[in-house]
């Protein structure tokens, strides 16, 4: 037991030698410790911040709209902004007019009607100038005639209003304006009910 009090004073003298450096040592870890718990605990809640990104991917995945319905006319746009019909689709000079002629300004951006991929761009069809052809799956065709230039290619994904030329004069045509058709399985339906109005 004698030799007890020196080996603690001795002891004490190397923890007093060592404290100053010790005890910062030991309270900077104290203090970075006790603020690192929070981190750690955030750490171990983990899940939480993963949570949301599931969520996100669960929000892009589910509540998806529904596709718009080719054979809905009311799910089309205008080809062409603030036209006026010039020719209604029917009968006209003894013959069947397959689409339906509206009209803008000169060189008016033609849009497309209904997201599609293009199956035609450019001269062609004998009499319709520079056409674009889209098709919208389920056998929903549209065409867009007389065009004085198309920016579009065979293949290229469009969406709806997506701009694939330019209205013109090209083929038959006695003014410039848009020949438009709509079609399911090759038969060609009155366009008018797939317009807005004028
Ligand atoms: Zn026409």
């Amino acid at each position: 037991m004698r030799a007890r009090p020196s080996i603690t004073i001795f002891l004490g003298a190397a923890v007093l030698a060592v404290a100053p450096i010790g005890v910062a040592a030991a309270a900077a870890a104290t203090a970075h410790a006790t603020p690192k718990r929070p981190v750690i605990a955030r750490l171990v809640s983990a899940p939480k911040v993963i949570a949301p990104t599931l969520r996100v991917e669960a929000a892009q995945a589910s509540p998806a709209p529904p596709p718009l319905n080719p054979h809905d006319p009311n799910a089309f746009v205008d080809p062409l902004d603030d036209f006026h019909v010039i020719s209604p689709y029917g009968f006209r000079s003894g013959r069947r007019h397959e689409g339906i002629d509206i009209k803008a300004a000169y060189h008016s951006p033609v849009h497309a009607s209904f997201a599609g991929t293009v199956l035609q761009a450019g001269p062609g069809l004998s009499g319709y100038g520079n056409t674009v052809t889209l098709d919208h799956g389920d056998g929903v065709t549209t065409l867009y005639a007389h065009l004085a230039a198309w920016t579009v290619k065979r293949g290229d994904e469009v969406a709806p209003g997506d701009v694939i030329g330019a209205e013109g004069q090209t083929g038959n045509a006695t003014t410039y304006h848009v020949h438009y058709e709509v079609r399911e399985d090759g038969v060609p339906r009155d366009p008018a009910p797939y317009l807005s109005g004028e």
